[in-house]
């Protein structure tokens, strides 16, 4: 599989072609400037797609042989009505997913988390202000977020969590570096909502009931006032096919 460093050394084996080809047989200069950019294009696009392992392996589905199971995912809360009413929703439903949680949201709704917990859901770090730039932040400003996130969680529930999902799913080599040494596991996921993009909720169900599979992780936000009309409608869609929402710990656990 190519990721970062491949593509890297190739893009330099490359440059070195190039420049010894210039030297000897009079080819141009100017070649250099493809290579390059064909490394600064699928760099790009790299940081953008979790699943492709680019700068650090995460998981976003598991193969399941014997089970028919997925994990149903929030980000980006907790927010003080609509994670209520889906840890309802779940309840009803006798389903347990997984929570990564905003560092200073936390702070703001300790009970919330406190109710995430006891109600037996999985909750993990999703940094501390996600702020727009936070993808462009140095080795140092992440472990700043990340061990901060997972001191406040730890004081609210008494453990540190043990997963960790990027926001907006960008990674980077600073990133990278980062969970190499804080040791979370990295979440992403397979089957993406869009529930913060598109408005029209009976849309969003459709697209994930139609492209949903065995071992999925679903990405949803309990932040989106859709959002617990697409769980419900998703949970009774799962019933009724026998199929199982769990949390990402027992997800990656499952056979
Ligand atoms: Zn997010």
């Amino acid at each position: 599989m190519l990721n970062f460093k491949s593509i890297s050394y190739i893009t330099l084996l490359t440059i070195i072609a190039i420049a010894v080809c210039s030297i000897s047989k009079n080819c141009s200069w100017l070649l250099i400037l493809l290579p390059i950019f064909l490394w600064l294009f699928i760099t790009i696009i790299g940081s953008f797609s979790m699943r492709a392992n680019f700068f650090l392996k995460s998981f976003t589905s598991k193969k399941l042989i014997e089970s028919k199971k997925i994990a149903i995912t929030f980000d980006d809360g907790p927010h003080p009505e609509l994670t209520y009413t889906i840890l309802d929703i779940l309840d009803r439903y006798n389903t347990k997913a997984t929570f990564f949680c905003i560092g200073n949201k936390v702070e703001q709704h300790p009970e919330i988390l406190k109710e995430i917990a006891k109600r037996g859901h999985c909750i993990g770090n999703h940094s501390y202000s996600h702020s727009v730039n936070i993808s462009f932040s140095s080795k140092s400003k992440w472990l700043e977020e990340i061990h901060k996130t997972d001191a406040i969680l730890k004081k609210i529930i008494g453990k540190a969590p043990l997963y960790f999902r990027p926001p907006f799913g960008v990674t980077t080599p600073n990133l990278a570096n980062a969970l190499k040494e804080t040791r979370h596991t990295v979440i992403g996921w397979n089957n993406r909502s869009f529930d913060t993009v598109i408005k029209n909720k009976n849309l969003v169900l459709k697209r994930i009931i139609n492209q949903i599979s065995i071992g999925d992780i679903i990405l949803f936000h309990d932040t989106q006032p859709n959002t617990p009309y697409i769980l419900e409608h998703l949970l009774l869609h799962l019933k009724q096919h026998k199929i199982e929402a769990i949390t990402i710990n027992d997800l990656l656990n499952e056979n």
